[in-house]
């Protein structure tokens, strides 16, 4: 998975983020772009930021090790049984531990995919056509109270990676833009949709 981490702490500023970036290279590229864009926002909000930034980071290593070096340890501790002490000391430390929001996406995104038996293409496989645009999805969400349509989430109890409520399209077509066959669905929930197709088509049947 493709992450990286900013950690920035200057006079009371502090951001620590993790964050994955999306799989499909468009949406990848797309990610990429928000986040320079986010980069310039902040550092017009903050003008004294990239000075601080460049005086704190002076003769600091970006990251301890090279992206080489860290493929080569992923290569080699891939499928490396671990010792029955090691997987204890995991459990125990996850104990009790309850996961974030964001975790629980990168978790579900980990486990996505074409292991799993009824995967039948991701959510961004498909390239939308041009006329799918901010505004008809947005216009969705408008018509949606803004509320996922699965578990009743509202877009402003929104916390982590995607604060956006997503547009599902019911029969699967990314063609098909008439609004009966879009419908407002948080994140999580949109990722429950990539299985059992049948299923979700017959529960937003009617439903719009
Ligand atoms: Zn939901």
């Amino acid at each position: 998975m493709r992450a990286f981490k900013i950690e920035i702490d200057v006079k009371g500023l502090f951001f620590n983020k993790i964050m994955p970036g999306p799989k499909d290279p468009i949406e990848y590229k797309k990610w990429k772009k928000r986040q320079s864009e986010d980069a310039v926002n902040r550092y017009i909000k903050y003008p004294n930021l990239k000075k601080q930034v460049s005086e704190k980071m002076k003769g600091k290593k970006r990251s301890p090790f090279s992206k080489k070096h860290r493929e080569n340890l992923s290569e080699a501790l891939k499928g490396k049984p671990k010792s029955k002490d090691h997987k204890e000391k995991i459990k125990k430390a996850r104990m009790g531990t309850k996961l974030s929001k964001i975790t629980k996406v990168k978790q579900s995104e980990t486990h996505k995919g074409e292991k799993n038996p009824n995967w039948q293409g991701g959510i961004s496989d498909i390239l939308y056509p041009d006329d799918w645009t901010d505004i008809l999805r947005e216009s969705i969400r408008q018509r949606d109270g803004y509320i996922c349509q699965m578990c009743g989430i509202h877009q402003d109890e929104l916390n982590g990676f995607y604060k956006k409520i997503d547009i599902h399209h019911i029969d699967y077509n990314k063609d098909n833009l008439n609004p009966k066959n879009l419908i407002s669905l948080c994140r999580g929930c949109h990722l429950k949709t990539n299985y059992n197709r049948e299923y979700w088509i017959n529960y937003f049947k009617g439903r719009v």
